[in-house]
């Protein structure tokens, strides 16, 4: 992806120009180490940056499918002299599609994380549903299509189910807050997860929480979560393999519309110290362990 104003920020060119100079040996990950990185929309257009991204990734890191996480956290360390790396994917946009099949053209398989209200919203409505509880700006350079603003049909997510990709919950309706009142906490956490499994027919057994999740995750959801599901995947950056928590999974975020500096800087150990702050502070709000 080149430079253009009207998808990159002054900071995005600042941190891509940084990133491109930390070069290669900045991954100098442990081979045990986990990187999650997760995605939002995922453009028809935007297709081959997506085919760049992952060729420059998988020459650093083993791809490792999502069923892999069980082995990696309650199970034996993964046999492999590279570090591992799980493609996550946000917020259930129909444009997500065109990303899994670009994972299947290189063999891996993506976990997709579903916002249940969204999916069931009537086609006609859910770009206003987007716009109302998922994200309040989409940028229209970006985001041309019906597609991208629009949400996967129970039916095509139990297709991708078939193809190998796993579903996830990111709450019910996207409108997640740590202060909401018991009833929503347990819409949000359990009846989203027995409304997937009612689609695809399969257990669900990954949740991750929308925003921030210090904004939707207090001790209370947690305890449900803790309960209910055996991954948490949080939004904060940060080492997984030092300290091995199912449920406390640190990602970090890329675009595919993002410059290659940039999604060097995200996927290098820069993000682990930048966001270190807040994720003790979550740890703490969770009361981890
Ligand atoms: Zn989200």
């Amino acid at each position: 992806m080149n430079f253009n104003p009207n998808y990159h920020t002054i900071n995005h060119v600042i941190k891509s120009f940084i990133g491109s100079f930390q070069g290669i040996t900045h991954f100098n990950y442990t081979p045990d180490e986990l990187l999650v990185l997760n995605l939002h929309s995922t453009p028809l257009w935007l297709l081959d940056e997506f085919r760049k991204i992952i060729r420059f990734l998988e020459k650093r890191f083993n791809i490792i499918h999502p069923d892999q996480l069980e082995e990696y956290y309650y199970g034996y360390p993964l046999a492999s002299n590279k570090p591992k790396l799980l493609f996550t994917f946000d917020d259930g946009l129909k444009n997500n599609i065109h990303a899994l099949n670009v994972l299947n053209e290189f063999g891996y398989r993506g976990l997709l994380f579903i916002v249940p209200e969204f999916a069931e919203t009537p086609e006609h409505d859910q770009h206003n549903y987007y716009r109302n509880h998922i994200r309040s700006y989409i940028n229209a350079k970006i985001d041309r299509l019906p597609e991208d603003v629009s949400a996967l049909s129970p039916e095509i997510l139990r297709n991708l189910v078939l193809e190998g990709h796993v579903v996830g919950s990111h709450s019910y309706t996207h409108t997640m807050m740590n202060n909401d009142h018991p009833d929503k906490q347990i819409r949000e956490i359990i009846e989203s997860k027995n409304k997937l499994e009612s689609w695809i027919k399969k257990p669900v057994t990954h949740f991750c929480a929308p925003f921030n999740s210090a904004r939707s995750v207090g001790k209370e959801q947690m305890q449900l979560i803790r309960s209910h599901y055996r991954f948490f995947h949080s939004t904060f950056p940060g080492s997984n393999g030092s300290a091995k928590s199912p449920h406390f999974i640190k990602r970090v975020n890329i675009e595919t519309f993002w410059l290659m500096g940039a999604i060097k800087f995200a996927c290098s150990t820069a993000e682990w110290h930048r966001w270190a702050g807040q994720r003790d502070l979550f740890s703490e709000q969770i009361d981890s362990q």
